[in-house]
């Protein structure tokens, strides 16, 4: 079984694919079960906001683990968060 949790966050890109910025760190909330997103959604964030990860899939088995760091692109955030706006929450 694969224990998400355990996968080190601070693994892959340094800088952002989409706008080049240097990664930041943060703490997220993990969301545990399957993630509801729509089409849109889903390919608005692989275009525009791929590194906002403001929160971090933990799997469906819930463990005690609430908080991931993860790498995040600031520029990635403005983008979901301007989208979220237009578009309407994310689920
Ligand atoms: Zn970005």
């Amino acid at each position: 079984m694969i224990r998400y949790s355990r996968i080190d966050p601070l693994n892959g890109p340094a800088a952002c694919p989409v706008h080049g910025v240097p990664m930041c760190t943060d703490s997220v909330p993990i969301v545990y079960g399957l993630p509801l997103i729509t089409q849109e959604f889903s390919r608005a964030q692989a275009d525009l906001f791929p590194c906002a990860n403001t929160s971090r899939g933990g799997g469906c088995l819930v463990q005690q683990e609430a908080q991931a760091t993860v790498r995040y692109c600031p520029r990635c955030r403005e983008e979901k968060k301007a989208w979220l706006d237009v578009h309407g929450a994310e689920l």
